[in-house]
């Protein structure tokens, strides 16, 4: 598919390399049972090695100038399904052949988008098995932080809420064409099928998540104080005079939790 222009608005820098495509891909272990979704085929250096080896890949490609290479190279593959659409507005749930199927998200994402595109697929989380994305290495530091770590801060918690999370290897710019200026790495995250601390309201745990990282620096007696009493923070055993970053994913779900009952109780 030589000719075509890299486009730096979706974030196309693609895949030059087949050691480091073979390494993906045995990350992944594709079977043949399973049901894949691929966000940003570009070229299909990944697709490609996925397609024989998967039941079904449905493909969601934004640029449409990829499409007619795209269709004609693999359109007469049984198992290729592609999409000319945005994946931060794609319903995920729509692919799915019956209640029971479980897709296993894959790709190289476009970087300018990594980040709403895990929240958005994190809503849709109980329809994945699980997912491996390709991200700046720096959002991966994110995703797998621990509390205290620098790296440790709101997608963290959130991310962590709904997934296990592993650091799987790091990829240098050099694989990639045109290189990016910074290193990447691959993610793998599995969903929990029950997430092993419940938020009792989703929508109040990822307020106050967002409240508690609004201003990095300040204790949580400062964030919260809208939202909580020094002696409510004490009483989820939690010092007030921490800051977000020392928490882990339990500390804020009974944060939450107890500012969820007092509103409640408020009426
Ligand atoms: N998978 C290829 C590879 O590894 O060489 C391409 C990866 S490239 C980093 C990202 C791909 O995502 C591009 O093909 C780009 O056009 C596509 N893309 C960008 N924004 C998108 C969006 N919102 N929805 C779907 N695809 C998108």
């Amino acid at each position: 598919m030589s000719g075509h222009k890299h486009k730096k608005q979706f974030g196309q820098n693609f895949l030059n390399n087949p050691n480091v495509i073979h390494n993906i891909v045995a990350a992944i272990a594709p079977q043949p049972d399973q049901h894949l979704v691929e966000i940003g085929p570009g070229e299909a250096a990944l697709t490609e090695p996925l397609l024989d080896r998967v039941a079904k890949l449905d493909i969601i490609e934004i640029d449409r100038d990829l499409i007619p290479a795209l269709t004609r190279r693999f359109g007469h593959k049984p198992t290729f399904h592609l999409h000319n659409t945005d994946a931060l507005k794609f319903d995920y749930r729509q692919l799915l052949a019956n209640p029971s199927d479980k897709l296993r998200l894959v790709g190289n994402l476009p970087y300018n988008i990594s980040s709403p595109l895990i929240f958005h697929l994190i809503e849709q989380a109980d329809i994945v098995s699980d997912m491996h994305f390709m991200l700046q290495k720096e959002v991966v530091e994110r995703l797998t932080a621990t509390p205290g770590n620098k790296a440790f801060g709101r997608l963290s918690v959130m991310v962590q809420y709904a997934c296990q999370a592993e650091y799987l290897f790091t990829v240098g710019p050099e694989n990639f064409t045109p290189a990016p200026k910074v290193d990447s790495a691959i993610v793998r995250l599995i969903p929990y099928a029950q997430p092993p601390f419940q938020a009792n309201h989703f929508g109040d745990f990822a307020a106050l998540v967002k409240q508690a990282f609004s201003q990095k620096r300040k204790t949580l007696r400062n964030t919260l104080k809208n939202w909580l009493t020094t002696e409510q923070i004490v009483q989820c055993d939690i010092d007030p005079g921490l800051r977000a970053e020392a928490l882990d994913v339990a500390d804020f779900v009974r944060l939450a939790n107890l500012y969820s009952q007092i509103k409640q109780e408020q009426g």
